[in-house]
């Protein structure tokens, strides 16, 4: 088990970018340091060429720079759902997957998921 940390201001941060893209999805890309099993997150990127759309945030991972100190993604489910979609597992770029909820209020609406690769 990894524990993830990220400062509460970037939290509020990421809250207020899903909920100004509500009802569509949004995707950001987490920055971060690694150290054993604890992720800090430090900051947040806009991926290049990110689509958005209903019900599909996506974008080319082939596009991005060669950054080491990426850990993961963060994307908004405007349903409310907690829980990663099939896709999202599949689809997932680095060790952790950050999904915000509608109504996009407090660390009540966050779930983090992190895989080893
Ligand atoms: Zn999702």
């Amino acid at each position: 088990m990894s524990t993830v940390q990220i400062k509460k201001d970037l939290l509020r941060q990421i809250l207020g970018n899903a909920a100004s893209m509500h009802p569509r999805e949004m995707l950001l890309l987490l920055r971060g340091k690694k150290n054993k099993d604890q992720i800090t997150i430090t900051d947040l990127l806009v991926p290049p060429l990110a689509v958005h759309g209903r019900g599909f945030t996506g974008f080319q991972a082939h596009m991005l720079p060669m950054d080491f100190s990426l850990v993961g993604t963060v994307h908004s489910h405007p349903s409310g759902a907690l829980e990663p979609s099939l896709v999202d597992l599949h689809h997932s770029f680095g060790r952790i997957i950050m999904i915000v909820a509608f109504p996009y209020q407090n660390e009540n609406n966050v779930a983090v998921f992190s895989h080893s690769k």
